[in-house]
Formats: C-alpha cells, sequence, structure tokens
C-alpha cells in the first residue's frame, strides 16, 4: 500500500482565502498532494467539473471549517454530506464545540478541533470534556495558530499527550490552513505546503483515505518523510528518506509524553512495554520540522 499525501485544512475565494478553490487544486496537485479538502469557512465546497478536469486535481474531500466567531471555535468536518451550520452567539465554549462536533456527525461526517491555541480559545479541560471528535490539529501552518503554547498555555502536542494519557483516543493531524497562494509567501503569512498528512489507504477514495484515517493509518508531517512505518504491540519500525544532510533524531514517548527511547539516525525501533498505556514517535529533523506518527494503544 503506497502513502497518500494530503491537506485536509485550506481555504479559497469561497471563503477568506486568496484563490479560487479550481486554483487552490491545482496548486496542491502541482506540489505532489494525492487529496486535498477545501475546508472554507462555513461553506461546503464542491467543484464540479468534467472528469477531464478534475483529474488534474487532488481527490477532493467533501468538508467545511464549521466557524462559530463569537468564541473563535472551529471544527473541521470531513466527509460531510450536507453544509453544517455553525452554533453562533453563545459564549460557552465547550457547548459550542459540542453542538459543533454533534452537527457535524449529524452530516455524516468525522470531526477534527481546529488549532486550539488560535486566540487561546479552546483550552485542554475542554477538550477532555468534549466528545466525538476524531482529530485534533498538533500542527497548523496559520501564522496565529500558537501551536508550540507559552506563557502558562500548553502547546497542541503536549495536551494531545495528555489527553492519551486519559485513554482518550484522538489523532493528531497536521495542516497548513492556507489562505495566502498569492503574493509574497513569508512566516506572517498563511502560505500552503506546511503541514500535511501521509495515509494508507488502500486506493485513493474519500471513503478509503477517511476510514484509514480513522484507523489512525497514517502520519502527521511538516517536511519529515517515512516511507517504512510499522506498527504492532510487539515493535514500531520507522524509516526516514533523509533530506540532503540533514540529520534525525527519534524520541518514543509513552503517558503524560514520558520519553521511553530515543534513536539517532535513519531508522528507529521500540519495543512496546506492557506497561505503556500508549507509545507514539516523534521525528525531529535538524531543518526543524517533524514527523508524528499516531499513537499504539496497549491497554486494549
Ligand atoms: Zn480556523
Ligand atoms: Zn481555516
Amino acid at each position: 500500500m503506497r502513502w497518500a499525501k494530503g491537506n485536509l485544512h485550506t481555504h479559497s475565494t469561497r471563503s477568506d482565502g486568496d484563490i479560487a478553490p479550481e486554483h487552490v487544486s491545482e496548486w496542491y496537485a502541482a506540489h505532489g498532494y494525492d487529496f486535498l479538502c477545501l475546508s472554507d469557512h462555513d461553506h461546503l465546497t464542491v467543484l464540479e467539473a468534467p472528469a477531464s478536469v478534475q483529474k488534474k486535481w487532488p481527490l477532493l474531500i467533501r468538508g467545511q471549517e464549521v466557524t462559530s466567531r463569537s468564541v473563535n471555535v472551529h471544527v473541521n468536518g470531513y466527509g460531510l454530506g450536507k453544509e453544517v451550520e455553525a452554533l453562533e452567539g453563545h459564549d460557552d465554549v465547550l457547548q459550542t464545540l459540542q453542538t459543533n462536533i454533534d452537527r457535524i456527525h449529524a452530516a455524516g461526517g468525522l470531526a477534527s478541533v481546529n488549532h486550539p491555541n488560535f486566540r487561546w480559545a479552546v483550552s485542554e479541560n475542554d477538550l477532555k470534556r468534549a466528545s466525538g471528535y476524531t482529530f485534533m490539529e498538533v500542527y497548523n501552518g496559520h501564522s496565529q495558530a500558537n501551536n508550540s503554547g507559552g506563557g502558562g498555555r500548553a502547546g497542541t502536542v503536549e495536551v494531545w499527550d495528555r489527553l492519551l494519557s486519559e485513554g482518550r483516543r484522538v489523532w493528531g493531524i497536521a495542516v497548513d490552513d492556507a489562505h495566502h497562494f498569492t503574493g509574497e509567501f513569508s512566516s506572517e503569512r498563511s502560505n500552503p505546503g506546511r503541514g500535511w498528512v501521509q495515509v494508507r489507504a488502500p486506493k485513493l477514495t474519500e471513503a478509503a483515505v477517511l476510514e484509514a484515517m480513522e484507523k489512525g493509518d497514517f502520519y502527521s508531517s511538516t517536511g519529515v518523510k517515512l516511507p517504512e512505518l510499522r506498527v504492532s504491540k510487539d515493535e514500531i519500525v520507522l524509516e526516514i528518506d533523509p533530506e540532503a544532510d540533514a540529520r534525525y533524531t527519534t524520541v518514543f514517548t509513552c503517558q503524560n509524553g514520558n520519553e521511553v527511547s530515543s534513536a539517532d539516525g535513519l531508522t528507529a525501533r521500540y519495543k512496546p512495554s506492557r506497561l505503556d498505556r500508549y507509545v507514539r514517535a516523534t521525528v525531529l529533523s535538524s531543518r526543524g520540522t517533524r514527523a508524528w506518527t499516531q499513537p499504539l494503544f496497549l491497554s486494549e
């Protein structure tokens, strides 16, 4: 099974992106993406085109960013059968978050909690109390995502580990949240190409990609490629496809984000202990990029 590369969060002129959805699709096709979700704010962007045009685009996953502006709670829905109306006008973050998740389910979609630290809107406690979401963004390429946390607020990966440590099954995704395809590309702007997922789907259809993702059969990346990733209760093994002379360290972590093993070089392996509640790997590149594998739960 080959890896399929996809970005699950991007905008077009159907909301506040700067180019038309057809051109967004062309950008991703030209940069080697196999699938894409045009997750416009409060708009289910579905492109109609003849097959001859569609085959020039990545596979398009039907999705939407359900956006409650009153509390800055944004939830992506993937595989939606219809447009979802965001709960608006409430000042209760948890109620808004849960309602949007439930509405995404009612429309046949999988829910992902977006950029929790954007305007510091969604706290660790909100994420612990909410239910029914399959994914959370551990990396979002928008310039105001505050992925790293700071000033007393946990980073997104740290929050993810705290959820996993409570036995929550939630997968961590990396996304672009791209808005700016024209003009200068800089860290101040929300440009494409920064965060993506690599999914092990048996075929390139929306159903197959989302089914593999729902099972956690994927990894998230900001630049590190893993041609090989085998995860079982006996052993986790991964291989890194190096970028020129970059160097790599793989860190295996278990509950509370505690490090249980690390390895330098282009391969890493770890034999999980029965005492670990879960194990996951983070690959760190000397370029500053990363890959995150999904947790293996050992207590099941
Ligand atoms: Zn958003
Ligand atoms: Zn967005």
